[in-house]
């Protein structure tokens, strides 16, 4: 932030495990079901529920924490967090307070000065709340959320900034999302967010820290920090004390307001789950699901720059999304130009991909195809460009569509020349401009012929016609 001020960052994330049941019950988890069918006395907090522990969630949130670099408990054990609020109809949330599942991992990121850990204190499982629906005057609840378990992992107040903070929830999103361990679709809430954030001078102590609510994209939780860390530098310049309080982040305005002053853990009397067990792992079992660990993003990445040629940063975008990946590698089997191949994907590709692709409908050797053909320079950027749209949407192989539609790069001089004559017929000035000595105008004509053929002109036989043309008197 400034010189004289340091921003200290921890997250708290909670990450839907991608299981079909709920974590106490048998209801099932499926987002977008008409609110409340998918719920049953257990999850409802009905007199006599009894919960049973879904040993799915267990295993997902196991994958997380060996993701992660973290020692997995053999020895865990539930607790009982008390509030009251209409998320929460058993008036308590089943949690691990005392003794999470996961102790000690960390996550790498890549920031300005290069990567940088990311430590990660413990992740914890647990079940969500309601979700609250507003409208109309009226606060409605659906229950078919109440239940669906729930990684919590957070991290140690290594953080530095919004930019820190926004690529390490990607890159967690991306390791969560490989391991098998969770979706984290943010459209649906996959992913949610708190940030604990303080100031203080370099050097200094931490200061009282502020907790912001329950962020559910990459964007806000950027511009939450960057508004709360202005608004904590500014008091603590006047001599002001930071209060401990939670606030919440609005959307439309970009800034935080308080919501309530922050409880400390007494306040919610947690104390353990009396009607489960311990949660007891054998070491065997946790090394079976450790065995049984795709490749992950980063492992992916160094492969792709030692194997493949390709430079760091684009490894990195392309490692992230598992479907991406697996295509890639698909595709670069059938192309030498890899470099090529990943530029393509970045620029063209991942503008046509949703923001949680599961597939690739782009056929590989069709990609390959594109590559190579540009790579020899026998289509433009802007053709290749075209054929990954069409390729993308239809079942057309590239080589149709550059015959059927003439999208060839045409390099014969004479027909470039005829072009640019035409061209010239019609703006005659560019070429008085030339002849007054305004460079620029060399280029905007270079730019006519590209206009003309629909970006088919190969730059240096359109260079050299124009020469010709120039040259002349
Ligand atoms: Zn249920």
């Amino acid at each position: 932030m400034t010189p004289e001020f340091e921003t200290v960052i921890g997250l708290e994330v909670h990450a839907e495990l991608s299981t079909a049941s709920k974590i106490f019950c048998s209801c099932a988890t499926g987002f977008g079901a008409e609110p409340n069918t998918q719920v049953c006395p257990v999850c409802m907090g009905l007199p006599g529920g009894m919960p049973v522990l879904n040993r799915a969630a267990v295993e997902k949130a196991v994958r997380a924490g060996l993701a992660l670099g973290c020692e997995v408990q053999t020895y865990s054990a539930f607790d009982r967090k008390n509030y009251f609020y209409p998320d929460l109809p058993k008036g308590y949330q089943i949690t691990q307070q005392e003794r999470p599942l996961c102790l000690g991992g960390s996550l790498m990121i890549e920031t300005a000065g290069g990567e940088k850990r990311i430590g990660i204190a413990r992740i914890h499982i647990e079940e969500d709340a309601a979700k609250l629906v507003y409208g109309g005057g009226k606060v409605l609840v659906d229950y078919n959320r109440c239940g669906v378990p729930l990684a919590e992992i957070v991290t140690e107040p290594d953080i530095r900034g919004a930019e820190e903070a926004a690529a390490f929830l990607k890159k967690l999103r991306s390791v969560l999302r490989a391991s098998g361990a969770a979706e984290c679709r943010m459209s649906e809430g996959g992913m949610r967010c708190d940030v604990n954030i303080s100031v203080r001078r370099r050097g200094e102590q931490f200061g009282e820290r502020v907790e912001l609510k329950n962020l559910s994209s990459f964007r806000s939780v950027a511009r939450a920090i960057e508004y709360e860390a202005k608004r904590l530098i500014a008091a603590a310049e006047r001599g002001e004390a930071a209060a401990r309080e939670t606030r919440r982040f609005d959307e439309s305005t970009g800034r935080t307001f308080a919501m309530r002053r922050k409880e400390s853990g007494g306040d919610y009397r947690y104390f353990p789950e009396p009607n489960l067990p311990p949660l007891v792992l054998t070491e065997e079992e946790i090394e079976r699901i450790r065995a049984s660990l795709p490749e992950l993003p980063d492992a992916r990445k160094r492969r792709y720059v030692s194997e493949l040629g390709l430079a760091p940063f684009d490894a990195e975008q392309i490692a992230s999304e598992n479907a991406v990946a697996d295509w890639f590698e698909r595709a670069a089997a059938l192309t030498p130009h890899r470099r090529r191949l990943a530029a393509l994907t970045l620029t063209e590709l991942f503008r046509l991909l949703p923001s949680d692709p599961e597939s690739v409908p782009l056929p590989p050797e069709r990609a390959a195809r594109i590559t190579d053909m540009a790579e020899a320079g026998e289509i433009s950027a802007a053709v290749a460009k075209r054929l990954i749209e069409r390729c993308f949407a239809e079942d057309v192989s590239p080589d149709e569509v550059v015959r059927a539609e003439g999208l060839g790069v045409i390099r014969d001089e004479e027909e470039l020349e005829r072009i640019l004559r035409e061209a010239l017929r019609e703006e005659p000035k560019l070429l008085t401009d030339y002849r007054r000595g305004k460079s620029a105008a060399r280029g905007a004509m270079l730019g006519r012929v590209m206009r003309r053929t629909g970006g088919r002109a190969d730059p240096q036989a359109a260079s050299a016609a124009l020469d010709r043309i120039l040259n002349e008197e």
